[in-house]
């Protein structure tokens, strides 16, 4: 379902360190900043044109990046900032695999964000890296515990495995196993 010309505005991008000269955002349309730019169609010609010092996408634009990198085909992206990764609450943190996979590719740190399908930021990775913080309405309305960087409300995603207990901070309904049975 395509929401193109929505009346939403586009989600802001959120990168978690102070942000380099040139960001490509892929697969995701966030709102318009300087520094920032959206591909919401990319390959490598057009980011070795851009060259990005960061990357931020969801998992799939990132793997298929990293394996351009890999093969030499993006040689002009001078990548040097940590990649930003986007999962929607259903795909979860990243898992190993994935975490040391993307490490192997580009040797940059990676911080997660977990948002929805149409881009609203659920919860940022704490920078201590030991969890996520809710972003938005949900810290507002989610008194779990205070993180060890002192800054937010510690949340950590459910399991993956299960869309039923991944994550409805805004609910605030009790997370039972209704499906399965
Ligand atoms: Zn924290």
């Amino acid at each position: 379902m395509a929401r193109e010309g929505a009346s939403l505005p586009s989600p802001k991008l959120e990168y978690p360190l102070v942000r380099p000269a040139r960001i490509a955002v892929l697969g995701l349309t966030v709102e318009q900043e300087s520094g920032i730019h959206t591909f919401s169609e990319w390959n490598s010609a057009v980011l070795n044109k851009y060259r990005p010092c960061a990357l931020a996408g969801w998992l799939p634009d990132l793997i298929q990046a990293g394996r351009l990198r890999e093969s030499g085909h993006l040689a002009a992206c001078q990548l040097s900032h940590p990649l930003l990764v986007f999962s929607t609450p259903e795909q979860g943190p990243l898992d190993e695999d994935a975490h040391s996979t993307l490490w192997r590719w580009f040797g940059l740190p990676v911080y997660e964000q977990i948002r929805t399908a149409e881009g609203r930021l659920v919860a940022v990775e704490c920078e201590t890296r030991n969890g996520f913080h809710l972003a938005g309405e949900d810290a507002a309305n989610h008194d779990g515990p205070a993180c060890d960087c002192g800054h937010g409300r510690r949340w950590v995603p459910a399991v993956t495995g299960s869309s039923v207990t991944a994550a409805t901070p805004e609910s605030g309904r009790p997370l039972t196993t209704a499906a399965g049975d």
